[in-house]
Order: C-alpha cells, then sequence, then structure tokens
C-alpha cells in the first residue's frame, strides 16, 4: 500500500483548512510535506535514489523551501522511456493503481500513475476551488470533451468508479459532435454548470443562434487545458450569459491553480504541490514570466519533485489581492512547446503575434497557424463573410512582416477547423508538434 496514512490525514487537514490558514501555515504545512515525500521517494523510488545519488544529495540536506533548488530538476521527457518499477514506488504492482495517459499533445506522452486515495484527496482540492468560484455541488452539469471510444462499446471508457458514478449528474457531450448536435444537446440538459476547453466554448459561443441564447442559461462556465485569451472570455461570457472561471489543471497534479473567484489571477494549489516560477533557473519575481516546475506533495505511490510541466506562466503576488492566503499567478500563457521558433533563432508566443493580428480582422471566424517547416508556415482561416485575393494577401503580409522577411506565409479557406483528438484545439502547430504527430502516424 503506497498511501503514507500520516501523510494522507495531514493532506486531508489542508483541505480542511482551505484559505483560512496564513500564509505561514501553508509554508510550514509544505516544508514537512517536502521533507517526507523526498525521504520517501528517496528510499522506496529508483529512479529518484539515482538522481539524489547522482547529484550527491541526502534526503536530510533538504529540509525546507530553501533548499529546493538543490534538487535536480525533471522533465517528462527523463521520465517517458524509463519502466514503471524505476517510477513508482517499490513492491507496488503498477497495474492495481489508477492510471491517466497524457494526451500527447506536447509530443511527450506519459503514464501517470496514483493510489486510489490520492486520486480522491486531489479531486477534492480540485472541487473545493470550483467551489470558491460558485459551484454548487447538486449543479447540473455539462461537460463538453474528448469522449474516448476504448471502453465498454457505449462510448464510455472503462473509468474509476466516481467518474462513473459522475454520469448521474453530468451530461458529457463529445466535443467531435457537428455544433449544431451539441447545442441541442445542451437544450435538453439545461446546464447550470456548463464545462469545456476556452476554444470549443469560444467555437460553439460563435455559432449559437438566438433561441440557444435564450434557452441555454448556464450560471456558471468553466474552462481548462488552454489559456482563455479575453476575446474568448468575452465572446463566451456574453453568449452563455455566465461569468468564466479558468482552471488550470496537468495530469500530473490534478489542480495546479483555479481562477480567483475576484478575477486577481489564479490561485495556486498550495496544499497539493510546490509551484516554482522559473527563469534560466532562478525563481522569478511577481510580475515575471517564467516556467512551471512543480513538487507534487501527496503523490507517494509515483512522486513528482521538482518536475518541469512546461507551461509559461506570469508570477503573482502572494497572498493574493482577494485574501486568500495562496500564492498566485497572474496569467497562464501556455506550452512552451506551442513557442513559435524561427529560423533566426527567435522564438515567439504564437498569441503576441497572430492574436493582435488575426482577432482584429472582422472577416476572420477561426483560423489555425501551422508550421509545415522551419521557414515555411500555412495560415488556415474559416470565414465569416466572402473575402477576396487581396485581403487574404494583405494578411499573409501582415503575418510575414510579424514573423520576419525569411518566411513563407502561405494562406488558405477552409470551412471547417475542428477541435483534435484530444479535444484541444491548436491554434498554432509547431514544427515540433507537427513532426512527433508525423511521428505517432496521426494527421492534423
Ligand atoms: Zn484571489
Amino acid at each position: 500500500m503506497p498511501v503514507v496514512w500520516s501523510e494522507f490525514v495531514r493532506g486531508v487537514y489542508g483541505l480542511v483548512a482551505g484559505r483560512n490558514a496564513s500564509r505561514d501555515q501553508i509554508a510550514e504545512f509544505q516544508a514537512r510535506a517536502l521533507r517526507s515525500i523526498v525521504r520517501h521517494a528517496y528510499e522506496r523510488v529508483p529512479y529518484y535514489r539515482r538522481l539524489f545519488d547522482r547529484a550527491g544529495l541526502k534526503p536530510e540536506d533538504v529540509r525546507g523551501l530553501d533548499d529546493l533548488p538543490r534538487i535536480p530538476i525533471t522533465s517528462r521527457q527523463d521520465l517517458q522511456e524509463l519502466p514503471a518499477s524505476d517510477l513508482i514506488v517499490w513492491g507496488v504492482d503498477a497495474s492495481s493503481l489508477l492510471t491517466h495517459r497524457t494526451s500527447g499533445s506536447s509530443g511527450a506522452p506519459l503514464t501517470i500513475r496514483r493510489e486510489r486515495f490520492e486520486e480522491y484527496l486531489l479531486l477534492a482540492y480540485r472541487w473545493r476551488g470550483h467551489i470558491a468560484q460558485g459551484r454548487h455541488p447538486t449543479d447540473r452539469e455539462a461537460s463538453i470533451g474528448y469522449i474516448h471510444d476504448a471502453g465498454d462499446g457505449r462510448g464510455h471508457p472503462k473509468e474509476p468508479l466516481h467518474e462513473r458514478l459522475s454520469r448521474f449528474w453530468k451530461d458529457c457531450i463529445d466535443c467531435l459532435l457537428p455544433p449544431k448536435q451539441i447545442l441541442e444537446r445542451l437544450r435538453v440538459t439545461q446546464p447550470e454548470a456548463l464545462h469545456g476547453t476556452p476554444s470549443v466554448l469560444a467555437w460553439l459561443a460563435e455559432e449559437m443562434t438566438d433561441a440557444d441564447r435564450r434557452l441555454i442559461r448556464p450560471r456558471i462556465v468553466s474552462c481548462s487545458q488552454e489559456t482563455l485569451s479575453d476575446s474568448a472570455r468575452q465572446k463566451v461570457e456574453s453568449a452563455f450569459g455566465a461569468p468564466v472561471f479558468n482552471n488550470y489543471g496537468a495530469h500530473e497534479f490534478v489542480g495546479v491553480a483555479s481562477e480567483c473567484p475576484q478575477r486577481h489571477g489564479y490561485h495556486v494549489s498550495d496544499w497539493t504541490l510546490i509551484l516554482e516560477v522559473l527563469r534560466d533557473g532562478r525563481p522569478t519575481e511577481p510580475g515575471e514570466q517564467g516556467e512551471v516546475v512543480g513538487t507534487a506533495l501527496h503523490s507517494y505511490a509515483m512522486p513528482f519533485i521538482r518536475y518541469r510541466l512546461g507551461d509559461l506562466v506570469v508570477h503573482g503576488p502572494a497572498p493574493c489581492l482577494c485574501g486568500a492566503p495562496f500564492s498566485t499567478l497572474l496569467s497562464i500563457e501556455g506550452r512552451t512547446l506551442d513557442m513559435i521558433r524561427l529560423p533566426d533563432g527567435r522564438s515567439i508566443h504564437p498569441y503576441a503575434v497572430f492574436g493582435p493580428l488575426v482577432e482584429s480582422v472582422p472577416w476572420v471566424r477561426r483560423f489555425q497557424v501551422i508550421q509545415e517547416r522551419a521557414d515555411s508556415f500555412r495560415v488556415k482561416i474559416v470565414t465569416r463573410t466572402e473575402t477576396g485575393p487581396d485581403a487574404l494577401d494583405r494578411m499573409a503580409g501582415a503575418i510575414r512582416e510579424a514573423l520576419g522577411s525569411k518566411v513563407q506565409v502561405e494562406t488558405e479557406l477552409t470551412d471547417q477547423l475542428p477541435p483534435g483528438r484530444s479535444g484541444k484545439f491548436h491554434p498554432f502547430v509547431s514544427l515540433e508538434r507537427l513532426n512527433a504527430w508525423r511521428q505517432a502516424g496521426q494527421s492534423l
């Protein structure tokens, strides 16, 4: 049994204390949990034993949060080639654990394993963040996402019990259905809480008729998995007539941060992970952008210690301006793999270039930019109105200007740009991602 029960009980303490604790109490909790998970990983998980030995580090060298930088950072690539027996606690059969396969959208899929009680604890913490935003436990919920079809033949995979039970109050709708069909389902379900990815919700918002807008009136909308742009937020809020809250999660940690109920950024899930925001290996200041590195505090079956998630975020103040004692993120800016890497060595975030450029053009309904070669980009566009070749040329010219004269930009009109199989729509497909998909035999 990988659960360390004394630690599990301590984990429940944080769930009860929630936002009523002080910053100091949270820091003390984190330091204690860090010492415990480090000792456990060193003694019982082969990968971490090797990692610590190579770094000449002993568990007793890690006494508190200040010692974190002494532990080498682990990336997903470091773990994905290793056998499960290297990554999970000694003496436990991997098949007895719950598994989650990351979708592979980063080009580096990994199987995450957790003990059942660890999973429940993390889900309870995530649920607490939703409650703070205004969700009620009794809400009728509709969730639009990718529904795997590898399970019992009825569209539902072989899921853990709590997932199967949740279908009694949650209507799960496949995001690959045509928008009219999804909206029809929502008119029937009449959800009080609606969930989806920002791109899918914005896509639906555009397809809604006046009747849909009158009849589909959730009290709250939540989204996750992607960056939520200001324009997508406005679009979704006005279409559904409800506030939208974005949440940041990852299979490795479950909930990472949930949007502040008063919209001062995102509350980090400090009770379940130690989140560092690093830039060139050093901690960032509030207001500065960096990369997320997390240490899971309640994952004993398969520990994640100083694990690089690869997401770019802007570090915020702690505590939050709303008074909650948590550390904060001001924004979540997407996966680093999604950066545009140009032949001249520059990296640009796609939203910085394409967001202002394309969203301000009224005839563009939806777009996708694909980097087909290092120096060649294809822009696929779904238009609202008839568009002449001149307008397309002007757009290609503007994009070329933003990217530099050495790149080639081609535009192409298309009827539809549905989300990918993972349910996540990629407004920008980088060359790395495209190559990873090609290697895995997937098409766009
Ligand atoms: Zn707040």
